[in-house]
């Protein structure tokens, strides 16, 4: 018998990727035993929808450039290539389909997405389509994420597995207003990100 194969996905707006989520990915691929993380930038995210989203097409080109250094991680373009609002649970499905049957699917998520989780769009079938993996964020503390967890699992009948992860106070918002404001963003994200950024004149 084939060994299963366990595939995390990060998802997000990577408006720029930066260390929080490069630290999240790693630390669920290292507890999770994952074989490979693959990020997957939004393409037309619903959730953001009271600012203008970076084109996807830089978003994809910065996460390529910030996974490059670590042969687990990959980028998919399945988000960005789909029309219309983009959805986890769309994006599971693709998963499931594209990989063979002896896979599990996880989805990584920091603390803040999973506590609008039951904002979600098919939230019973995103959750058991997959391990949905919650790990703690500066201002999202395990003990407040924890309580979050049990009320999903009442609701659901699900295990969303919280993770901690060491903290890192990094934010794409806290990032794309430091461009804004001509303040150093050397250290919070990979420099090849902060090269791209600069080249292109991406957020102002
Ligand atoms: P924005 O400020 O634009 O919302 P962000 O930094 O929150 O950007 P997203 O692209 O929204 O980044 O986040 C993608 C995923 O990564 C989410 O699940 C989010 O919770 C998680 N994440 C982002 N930053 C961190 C961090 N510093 N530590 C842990 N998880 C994080
Ligand atoms: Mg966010």
């Amino acid at each position: 018998m084939s060994k299963q194969n366990r595939v995390g996905i990060m998802g997000g707006t990577f408006d720029p990727i930066h260390y929080g989520h490069l630290v999240t990915a790693e630390a669920a691929r290292t507890y999770f035993n994952l074989d490979e993380v693959i990020f997957t930038p939004a393409g037309n995210p619903p959730h953001k929808k009271n600012y203008t989203v970076t084109p996807a097409e830089h978003r994809y080109l910065m996460t390529a450039l910030a996974i490059n250094s670590n042969p687990f991680f990959k980028v998919s373009r399945v988000e960005i290539d789909r029309t219309g609002y983009t959805y986890t649970i769309d994006t599971l499905r693709y998963f499931a389909r594209e990989y063979e049957k002896d896979t599990s699917l996880f989805f990584i998520s920091g603390a803040d997405a999973v506590l609008d989780i039951l904002t979600w769009k098919d939230v019973q079938e995103v959750l058991n389509m997959c391990t949905f993996i919650a790990a703690t964020r500066p201002g999202y503390p395990m003990e407040k994420l924890k309580q979050k967890l049990q009320e999903i699992k009442k609701l659901y009948g699900k295990e969303v597995y919280p993770m901690e992860v060491t903290g890192m106070d990094i934010s794409s918002t806290e990032i794309r207003r430091r461009v804004r404001e001509k303040l150093s963003i050397k250290y919070l994200l990979p420099e090849s990100v902060e090269m791209y950024i600069k080249k292109h004149g991406i957020y102002g």
